[in-house]
């Protein structure tokens, strides 16, 4: 169920509301029991969480190996 955030203008509390998309444009009570509300647009999330990230990046190389000076060869290290 998509979740809105609303503000109060009177106590500018801001709160969610869990409610299906028929009802998105309903008025929503602040907490504190003041009606003038208003509806943030910018953060409806799908789901009810937003910001899950799927997989994980690329590995990281192995470190060591050598190569270059410190290699070995050359006693450098
Ligand atoms: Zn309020």
């Amino acid at each position: 169920m998509p979740r809105y955030e609303f503000r109060c203008r009177e106590c500018t509390t801001t709160f969610e509301v869990d409610r299906p998309m028929a009802a998105a444009s309903d008025p929503a009570a602040c907490p504190q029991g003041h009606g003038d509300t208003v509806k943030l647009l910018s953060t409806v999330s799908l789901g009810g969480r937003a910001g899950g990230r799927a997989g994980a990046g690329p590995a990281m190389a192995p470190m060591g190996g050598g190569g270059g000076c410190c290699g070995g060869a050359c006693g450098c290290g």
